[in-house]
């Protein structure tokens, strides 16, 4: 459990919400198909909560989010031009129907 101080006015020390890793709160998370992907930081210039960034990676540059803060709220999905996001249910909310 992470302990936050609050002082008056609910101000909290600075970088506190680092600490709070939030990635358990949704039901579904970002999966970025790095072929699709032009680099053009929509999704890291809109996410909410700053957990999605464009990245050098094998020598060219995609996004990747941080699934530690990453609280599937599917902004990045709706923002991406280039349909490169898709939203993955979390195995613990897969249904069975029978
Ligand atoms: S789903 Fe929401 S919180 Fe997660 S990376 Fe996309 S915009 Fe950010
Ligand atoms: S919005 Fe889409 S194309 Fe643009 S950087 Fe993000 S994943 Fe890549």
């Amino acid at each position: 459990m992470v302990k936050v101080k609050i002082g008056l006015g609910g101000v909290t020390e600075p970088l506190v919400s680092k600490n709070m890793k939030t990635g358990d709160w949704g039901t579904e998370y970002p999966v970025v198909d790095e072929e699709k992907c032009t680099a053009c930081k929509n999704c890291e210039i809109y996410c909410p909560d700053g957990c999605i960034k464009v990245v050098e990676k094998e020598g060219k540059k995609v996004a990747v989010p941080d699934y530690d803060y990453c609280k599937g709220c599917w902004v990045c999905f709706t923002v991406c031009p280039a349909d490169a996001i898709k939203m993955e249910v979390k195995e613990l909310y897969k249904v069975e129907v029978c």
